[in-house]
């Protein structure tokens, strides 16, 4: 979606008045979510109660930067009265910069659009304990990398348009509902910011609280009539969801590929880049800058695996951490420093890690280690012989593979399942394990090691490859490395 004008909140008006003569007809009823902006005081004191008596809920976008800010905002203890009368939150950003134009301004580094919602969704989540499903942008300015940017931080971008009422247009919703069903649109976001510039105005408010409660009755009749549904924005766009599969899911499928086959990694390059999908390299020694780079370039990420794939908790049992770390990870970090390959992430050779050797990894800068904890079984061991087939499980049922996608950056250790015939690998178990991940909004991790046609052992048949990028296409899961 390109970036709209600011003055975007009003257009609507202008489009609905238009086409005012139209006649709404038998269509289905307009899902309609009120939306309230900016975390005013009032949409407490005066909007929440007179939605109430009509038995709605409505849905408060909130700037984090500004609460308790002064009387005219919200406090934490307001939002989570809030909540506990039903409404939604939603992140309406850290501190209501204009995203796009920080983007402009990053040059693609994403650091600082990337806090402003990260750092709002979080609060939100540890004041109130409940995590925000959508980001609001800030004068509705988005495009796709914002909405990128937000399905990585575990939020769905809200689509525009947002039809803002105020004092300019108080009277003109049934206008609007009549011409967006005619036109046979299926939901509406009906903003507001000030509910009443009397008290504690806002921008373009309705002039005093008896404008705001007309408009409120207004909605109120033509769901009495059957032309709309009044629900909050997550009930509007689940319900379309439905029939219209449109939105994206939110589930995360979290990629990756360990060793040294680098010829096959690069060969998949443009299989990868078909469905816009991005992966780790967990790489073994130093020789292969040249795909390191080329991998990057492609918005893939390198993570360490050890110059020479030694086991990290065994070693540092029988040898100490000082020389584990001198002999399988300094030569391989240096080496990638000094090439300007940027590493962040470790993933164990063997899977598994300890508590002892995961801050290891931390005290020396590292985000994020990928292991699996030696005392849970394997849903899917390595088995070549096929002698212990009973051990085998679904991968879709084994719930310590999956984290919440809201949680994918903050895990700082994450699990994985191996792909290859030697695990018994079944193809179907992982579609549906995908599945899964997108309609609970979970992150799946998985590894493999080279990816090949004929792929045999431990590594990703292309045909897999293909079904597991192209399924979680359809079903719009965010197909991403480690970091
Ligand atoms: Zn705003
Ligand atoms: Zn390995």
């Amino acid at each position: 979606m390109k970036p709209v004008a600011r003055n975007s909140l009003l257009f609507a008006l202008s489009f609905a008045v238009a086409a005012l003569a139209t006649h709404a007809t038998a269509a289905a009823p307009l899902r309609v979510a009120l939306t309230f902006d900016d975390s005013l005081k009032d949409h407490l004191l005066i909007a929440a109660p007179m939605l109430e008596e009509r038995g709605w809920r409505g849905t408060f976008c909130i700037v984090t930067d500004w609460i308790g800010r002064d009387d005219s905002r919200l406090s934490w203890d307001d939002i989570r009265e809030l909540v506990r009368r039903g409404h939604e939150i939603a992140t309406h950003t850290k501190s209501h910069q204009n995203l796009v134009s920080l983007l402009e301004k990053e040059k693609g580094h994403e650091v600082e659009v990337r806090r402003q919602i990260f750092a709002s969704a979080d609060k939100i989540a540890a004041e109130t304990g409940i995590a925000p499903r959508f980001l609001f942008t800030p004068f509705v300015q988005q495009n796709d990398t914002t909405a990128r940017i937000a399905r990585e931080l575990g939020l769905r971008q809200a689509e525009g348009p947002r039809y803002n009422f105020g004092s300019n247009n108080c009277d003109r919703v049934a206008t609007l509902v009549a011409d967006l069903r005619a036109n046979g649109i299926e939901r509406a976001d009906i903003l507001t910011h000030g509910v009443s510039a009397a008290d504690h105005g806002g921008w373009c408010p309705f002039a005093d609280r008896e404008s705001f409660r007309k408009h409120l009755d207004a909605l109120a009749e033509l769901e009495r009539k059957g032309e709309i549904i009044v629900t909050d924005y997550d009930g509007m766009v689940s319900s379309c969801a439905l029939k219209a599969q449109t939105w994206p899911r939110h589930g995360i499928l979290s990629l990756s590929f360990d060793d040294t086959s680098f010829d096959q990694w690069e060969a998949a390059l443009p299989l990868f880049a078909k469905y816009d999908a991005r992966t780790t390299f967990f790489v073994n020694g130093t020789n292969r800058i040249d795909f390191m780079r080329k991998a990057l370039d492609a918005g893939h990420e390198i993570g360490l695996h050890g110059f020479n794939h030694m086991d990290a908790v065994e070693t540092v049992e029988e040898r100490g951490e000082d020389w584990f770390w001198r002999t399988d990870i300094a030569p391989q970090l240096d080496a990638l420093a000094a090439a300007g390959i940027p590493v962040s992430s470790y993933a164990y050779p063997n899977c598994v890690h300890t508590a002892r050797t995961d801050e290891m990894f931390f005290s020396h800068g590292f985000s994020r280690v990928r292991g699996r904890d030696a005392a849970i079984p394997n849903p899917n061991p390595y088995d070549p012989q096929g002698e212990s087939l009973d051990q085998w499980r679904p991968v879709a049922e084994t719930d310590w593979l999956f984290i919440p996608a809201a949680d994918f950056l903050k895990a700082r250790v994450v699990p994985n399942v191996i792909m290859g015939e030697s695990y018994h690998t079944s193809i179907e178990d992982i579609l549906r394990a995908i599945e899964r991940a997108g309609w609970q909004g979970e992150a799946l991790f998985v590894v493999s090691h080279g990816i090949e046609p004929d792929a045999k052992d431990i590594s990703m048949k292309t045909e897999w490859l293909e079904r597991i990028l192209s399924s979680a296409d359809d079903s719009g899961i965010l197909v991403r490395g480690i970091r």
